[in-house]
């Protein structure tokens, strides 16, 4: 059985907005990270700060649940993790040495506690817990078959359709219905699942999610980055591998499977661009360097003749670096961003121009007043910031604003793990670049081009015939079917009540 201490931290209104205040849907948002540790003492404490440098993934809700040789233990709350695992008490709470936490940002599914995971079952092989990064893409599919043949399902989170076909699964023991279940499976999943044997650590056969393995003692960690093994002082080990399934047991016992063969990995070109953090390493690179050379490979590329580069901080800040060292511009912070935004906020109805903008980040004056400017930020969703961003810039005096773009436009939707805006509300899927230019009114608008990211991210070019990454919200070139977007089932054909929360 599972002990549930999941609550309510604070009103659910007080989440919509990002941990930076941002609440103009104008950037594409990762929608979760894992973590999970076998063998240590105190696991959840461990969890709990691994999940903190994993914040940034997620800002929604978080959960971690625990095993302590005889039972699980589980605490699900909406909020951040300091919020939510604010109790000192909660090694007492949630005893056990293995333990897996996730943070989330809704998308599939939408909001709701029953939708915060790790998820929990008890199957016939006993309790199963399931904490994942991605999405399934046919999961309304699935979803359909399962309901008709008899499943109820608890939650409307994608994620427990592997729970019902692992627990549907006729194969003798739990690994081969685990797998059994995942080869049904389209899309991106990064799993840790926890039974009462031990932890499995999965990535889908294309590795469209990150995740990795690292050591603290004698424990042996995983998590959606590099960044969360160095705040919680564990040694990297390696990447799992695209299709690979680790399974560790409670003696430390390591074991590999690849039950999906060799496929080519399509792993998110777009963690280099903006998800991860610039301290994480993502398969062997270093995400701030990536990050660095995509400015470089713009500037040459797309070089404006101007006085400074400014970065759009934070995400724009090491892509404007690499443009300076290259170009030979001088960089200065002429946008300072706010650390104090708060997640909510009563606007005065009259007043100040853009001020929702402003109060996260303002023109540095001194900096920019008659100066030609080179505006870096690493993408453009909706348009409507980069309108917001250049206008301010003008009113602190500037006298030219180029834009430059450290991501090919942004013409797709994403159907794996990230919440993205409906095509129609693309702007580069709706304007060429110049019409986009006029639309933010800039000077001058550049994106780097899909070569010069392939090119920064240490490959010679994208190789068309079997692109190295997944680039589809930039090329359209999905890597996997997307049977629910393809067939179009309804969506209000398995829709569950609206969960009150209060
Ligand atoms: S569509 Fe874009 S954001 Fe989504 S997984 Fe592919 S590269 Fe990443």
């Amino acid at each position: 059985m599972t002990h549930d201490h999941s609550s309510f931290d604070h009103a659910p209104w007080d989440v919509a907005l990002s941990e930076d205040g941002s609440a103009d849907g104008d950037h594409l948002r990762e929608e979760c990270g894992i973590f999970g540790v076998i063998g240590a003492a105190n696991a959840v404490n461990i969890t709990a700060l691994g999940l903190h440098a994993l914040q940034h993934r997620g800002q929604e809700a978080v959960g971690i649940t625990t095993f302590d040789d005889q039972e699980f233990y589980s605490h699900r709350g909406i909020g951040h993790v300091a919020q939510v695992f604010s109790d000192k008490t909660i090694d007492q709470q949630l005893p056990g040495a293995m333990a897996s936490g996730h943070v989330r940002y809704s998308t599939t599914g939408g909001s709701g506690l029953r939708n915060v995971q790790p998820l929990f079952a008890d199957l016939a092989s006993g309790g199963f817990s399931i904490a994942h990064n991605g999405n399934i893409s046919n999961a309304m599919t699935l979803k359909r078959d399962l309901v008709q043949k008899g499943s109820i399902f608890q939650s409307t989170s994608d994620t427990e359709v592997i729970i019902h076909l692992v627990a549907t699964s006729r194969y003798p023991t739990l690994i081969d219905r685990f797998v059994d279940a995942l080869r049904m499976v389209e899309g991106a999943y990064s799993l840790i699942c926890m039974t009462a044997e031990g932890m499995i650590a999965c990535r889908d056969p294309l590795g469209i999610r990150p995740l990795v393995m690292g050591r603290l003692g004698d424990a042996i960690v995983f998590a959606s980055e590099t960044v969360a093994l160095d705040v919680i002082g564990a040694e990297f080990t390696r990447s799992i591998e695209p299709g690979e399934m680790v399974q560790v047991d409670h003696k430390g016992t390591i074991s590999s499977h690849r039950p999906f063969g060799n496929p080519s990995p399509r792993p998110c070109i777009f963690e280099h661009v903006y998800f991860s953090r610039p301290d994480s390493v993502m398969d062997g690179r270093s995400v701030y360097q990536v990050r660095k050379q995509i400015g470089m490979e713009l500037a040459k590329e797309a070089y404006a003749d101007a006085d400074i580069v400014i970065p759009v901080p934070d995400s724009g800040v090491p892509a404007a670096i690499g443009y300076a060292q290259q170009s030979g511009i001088p960089f200065e912070l002429g946008i300072i961003r706010s650390h104090y935004v708060g997640r909510t906020f009563i606007m005065p109805s009259e007043g100040t121009r853009n001020a929702d903008v402003k109060r996260k980040h303002n023109a540095n004056r001194a900096i920019v007043q008659g100066k030609r400017i080179i505006l870096i930020d690493d993408s453009i969703v909706r348009g409507t910031t980069s309108m917001k961003i250049v206008e301010m810039m003008r009113d602190a005096g500037a006298a030219e604003v180029h834009m430059r773009i450290a991501s090919p436009p942004t013409e797709h939707s994403c159907f794996y793990g990230v919440d993205t805006p409906e095509r129609s509300k693309l702007l580069a899927a709706n304007m060429d670049t110049k019409a986009m230019a006029d639309f933010i009114k800039a000077d001058s608008l550049a994106f780097v081009s899909i070569d010069g990211l392939y090119r920064a991210v240490g490959e010679a070019q994208r190789n068309a015939a079997c692109p190295q990454f997944c680039d589809a919200c930039f090329s359209g070139e999905y890597p996997t079917r997307l049977t629910d977007f393809t067939e179009r089932n309804s969506p209000d054909l398995l829709s569950m009540p609206v969960e009150k929360v209060a």
